[in-house]
């Protein structure tokens, strides 16, 4: 968690186990992924009879008890965990949802947001749908479900040439487990194998949490369909034009243990660290990281700078969503509730404060002040990534364009606004090192304003609700 976080999109998870019942496996992967999304959960799972399903708000150890678990049977199985980038956390939205269509019943999951959900709707009106969730993954699992085509492959490649966004896939029939990653390649899957299992997952931390091995990332346009006789692929469009992974995978979203892109996100954070010592240097008497996404990039700076590291914000961890409404007063104590400072270490010291970005700066705002209230003698704020100017059609919930601070002040106003004595800003040429990219492979849109394909610059994430409203 960074100060004040983009919302991260949702977690995908998939195994094929011939040799086990999967329902816990996957609970035990969703929690890997927990901080993907926390506010739907569920697990579909098939015994190549039917597909049983279990979904709910909440996190995953709200949503899932042992008793629901034991009717979730099979050795197929996919799981989800849900931020809502279209349609709003509402239970019906929650997924894996379960569709119908004239290639038969699939159990769907869904990371990103497509931004041309009208325009596919429209195209599905020959088959007389009734849509139960205002989400785009509805619709992404009916034009799949109604896809020509003889096999999986050919019915993805069918779609992919429809659908515009970003989308990890996880989705099942009864007998076949199914991964498709978008041909931009903009959200993470991999592709992980535990004896006779193989499993997919958004990020390959999930896999060693259930002891299996990551096997490799699916390329950007690749479907890969499972089955008990083993693993096929084929791939849409090649990687080497096209591929535009999310940069903030690597800044912020995956766990610091998951491989993105071939690069440990840790060891990429770290180098983001270093080099912001190297463009921002200053003179201080520690280093301190906002935890727990910011820290190796406060190591990082520590590091190359040669100033001691040491914790000053402990992060207060179970305080996140809660089901409960806080009153004002607790409202107010804002940032307090979420961490509590260690006084002794940070007094009278001059503070090197690293952050992984700045989204309004309202929240930055804030921890500066607790930080000067409880004695230190000067913060400067260190950002490991650029100034974030423009929003996220992709699956990230960030702000409006007119929130974000970066695009309404300049450094030096941002630097005021926030109540630091110093800012700096991670440029865009040592971000690229840090992840050590090759051939303009990522997307950094947020950044720079330039999409890598064009966007309805209207779009919101309740859009589907507002044309359901006008009919
Ligand atoms: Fe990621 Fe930013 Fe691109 Fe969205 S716009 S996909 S957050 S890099």
């Amino acid at each position: 968690m960074a100060i004040e976080s983009p919302k991260e999109e949702c977690g995908v998870f998939g195994i094929l186990n011939p040799q086990e019942q999967v329902a816990e496996s996957i609970y035990l992967g969703l929690f890997a992924l927990q901080h993907r999304g926390q506010e739907s959960a569920g697990i579909s799972t098939s015994d190549h009879l039917k597909i049983s399903k279990k979904a709910g708000l909440g996190l995953i150890a709200n949503v899932f008890d042992q008793f629901q678990m034991e009717d979730l049977k099979g050795d197929l199985g996919i799981g989800h965990t849900r931020y809502s980038t279209t349609g709003r956390d509402s239970e019906e939205n929650s997924q894996p949802l379960i569709v119908s269509g004239i290639n038969g019943e699939i159990s769907f999951g869904h990371n990103g947001n497509v931004i041309n959900s009208g325009e596919l709707k429209e195209s599905l009106e020959q088959f007389d749908i009734t849509y139960s969730t205002t989400s785009d993954t509805e619709i992404i699992a009916y034009m799949y479900a109604n896809a020509l085509g003889n096999n999986w492959f050919e019915r993805s490649n069918y779609c992919m040439r429809s659908i515009k966004g970003a989308y990890s896939l996880v989705f099942m029939t009864k007998d076949e487990l199914i991964g498709v990653r978008d041909p931009l390649g903009i959200r993470p899957l991999c592709l992980g194998k535990m004896n006779d299992a193989w499993i997919l997952a958004s990020e390959s931390s999930a896999l060693a949490h259930i002891g299996a091995e990551f096997v490799r990332e699916i390329e950007n346009g690749e479907t890969i369909v499972i089955t008990k006789d083993g693993v096929e692929s084929s791939i849409f469009s090649s990687k080497s034009k096209n591929h535009k992974m999310c940069i903030f995978e690597q800044i912020y979203f995956s766990r610091p243990d998951s491989i993105i892109n071939g690069q440990l996100a840790y060891e990429s954070r770290v180098r983001m660290g270093e080099s912001l010592a190297e463009e921002h240097p200053i003179d201080a008497d520690i280093v301190i990281g906002v935890p727990d996404s910011a820290i190796p990039a406060a190591i990082g700076y520590a590091n190359k700078s040669g100033i001691s590291y040491t914790e000053g914000l402990i992060r207060n961890r179970y305080v996140g969503r809660t089901f409960i409404s806080p009153n004002q007063r607790l409202r107010e104590l804002g940032v307090r509730t979420k961490f509590n400072v260690l006084k002794d270490v940070i007094k009278d010291k001059k503070i090197i404060l690293v952050d992984d970005s700045i989204v309004r700066g309202t929240t930055t705002s804030r921890v500066i002040e607790l930080l000067k209230d409880s004695g230190a003698a000067e913060i400067h704020m260190r950002v490991s990534s650029p100034p974030i100017t423009s929003p996220c059609y992709f699956g990230v919930d960030m702000a409006s364009t007119t929130e974000l601070i970066a695009n309404n002040f300049d450094n030096e106003s941002i630097r005021k606004v926030i109540g630091a004595d110093s800012l700096g800003f991670l440029s865009m040429e040592n971000l690229l090192t840090s992840v050590n990219s090759e051939d303009n492979d990522y997307c950094r849109a947020c950044f720079t304003g330039e999409y890598p394909i064009p966007i309805q610059l209207d779009f919101d994430k309740f859009h589907l609700e507002k044309i359901k409203e006008k009919k």
